[in-house]
């Protein structure tokens, strides 16, 4: 799949610190930015009315959850926490096919373009359609749902033996089942052989310390690290499962995870909600990155991780929808923040080294995206892919702000309405416009 070569010239472009006029972005057919510089000559092709950005990345999603939208918001027992919510997870994986779990897939996929989103990290475990067999049909469902809408995909293929520590799987989790590492790495071979490498690639995940024994992580990231591959895994969203594993383990995940682990490079913590203070700053000094999901971590009741322990120059963290309750970068950005200041009844708590909130969020969601992922993305620059999204100047949310304040305001007073288009890879798609005929 190869892109169409193009020379970009929006009317104004981020080059990763400012939004600037008459910049041309320059994009060869295989997909990759090859110069960016002053705008000169003719054969360009112009976006008038439009600001040009690196497109988003989510490092974190499970796009079969998009089914479950509308549903769980209601309480007639009382309180629900979490683990209520799983059972409703779980009850919907029963019920999956291949054909529904490919249309909730390709909805979720449309509406992260829609967002300004160009790549995602699926975090997928459910793979078999016939849990006795370990078919691994999903896996392959993804994959065509990715196509079907032309995002990039980082297939983050999810090891699960346990279903909760020193557990077998129960009823709802036999079509998560990887037995054993061989039967993993086998299906990542399979995978790796299937893959249109211009816009998909690989990523290895534990899916948590209640589904893989300390040996097998530690293992699982020593093969990622051998070829390469980026390593993922859910850590202490929950208190719940801290409690299980300091009874099992004597420590909570993040300090046994540490203690498999050889060093954190490429490693991504996914939540870390209720990480102590000490093992965060271990696993940052380690070269750890967290992956915070705001809003599903809101609509979970989860709680709001401590952020404040991230490294003043540069957040090592990324963002991820997660759940897909809702699907809004935007939203997932400001609520980033946001939390951390009702957390610590104080302002501007993810600037970036210049004091901009906005640009320190953005960054989250773009290059701490790639970085998550182990993709040449998230930026404005030769070498990376030409993906972008771009932003109508005259959408009412930030109609008249100057150029200087738009990326405040688009993360603080827009949300995805306000994105025109996304390119991925040079193939550009409009964003879906709903029919106003009948009003
Ligand atoms: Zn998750």
């Amino acid at each position: 799949v190869s892109g169409v070569a193009q020379t970009i010239v929006a009317d104004l472009t981020w080059t990763g610190t400012a939004l600037e006029p008459n910049i041309a972005v320059a994009v060869d057919a295989g997909g990759k930015i090859t110069r960016v510089g002053p705008a000169t000559g003719a054969s360009h092709t112009r976006l008038p009315g439009r600001a040009l950005f690196p497109g988003m990345v989510n490092a974190h999603s499970h796009a079969f959850q998009r089914g479950l939208r509308g549903y769980g918001e209601t309480f007639p027992k009382g309180k629900g926490s979490f683990w209520t919510w799983r059972e409703a997870m779980y009850g919907l994986v029963e019920r999956l096919d291949a054909d529904r779990l490919r249309t909730l897939c390709v909805q979720a996929f449309r509406e992260m373009r829609d967002a300004g989103i160009t790549a995602v990290g699926e975090f997928h475990y459910i793979h078999h359609l016939d849990p006795a067999a370990l078919d691994f049909t999903l896996d392959g469902v993804v994959l065509d749902a990715a196509r079907e809408v032309g995002i990039r995909l980082v297939l983050l293929e999810t090891y699960y033996r346990t279903g909760g520590i020193g557990q077998p799987l129960g009823p709802g989790q036999r079509r998560f089942a990887t037995p054993d590492l061989s039967t993993y790495w086998r299906q990542i071979d399979r995978l790796a052989a299937a893959l249109e490498p211009s816009r998909e690639s690989l990523g290895v995940v534990a899916h948590s310390i209640r589904a893989a024994e300390p040996v097998e992580i530690g293992e699982l990231r020593r093969e990622a690290q051998a070829r390469r591959l980026p390593f993922h895994m859910h850590v202490e969203e929950q208190r719940r499962e801290i409690d299980e594993c300091v009874a099992a383990y004597g420590a909570p995940p993040m300090h046994v995870i540490l203690e498999a682990l050889d060093g954190a490079a490429h490693v991504t913590a996914v939540h870390c909600t209720h990480t102590a203070p000490d093992d965060m700053a271990r696993y940052l000094a380690a070269g750890g990155r967290v992956c915070a999901c705001p809003l599903t971590e809101g609509n979970l009741g989860d709680g709001i991780t401590n952020h404040a322990a991230q490294p003043e120059a540069g957040f090592r963290l990324a963002l991820g929808s997660d759940s897909n309750a809702r699907i809004d970068m935007l939203e997932e950005m400001r609520w980033l923040e946001y939390g951390q200041r009702l957390r610590a009844e104080s302002r501007g708590m993810l600037a970036d080294a210049e004091g901009s909130v906005a640009r320190g969020l953005f960054g989250v969601a773009t290059e701490g995206g790639a970085e998550a992922l182990s993709l040449p993305a998230g930026r404005i620059a030769a070498g990376a892919w030409a993906d972008f999204f771009t932003v109508d100047l005259a959408a009412p949310a930030i109609a008249e702000t100057p150029p200087e304040r738009l990326l405040d305001a688009v993360i603080f007073g827009a949300d995805s309405s306000a994105i025109a288009a996304t390119c991925v890879g040079g193939r550009w798609r409009s964003r879906a416009v709903t029919s106003d005929k009948e009003l």
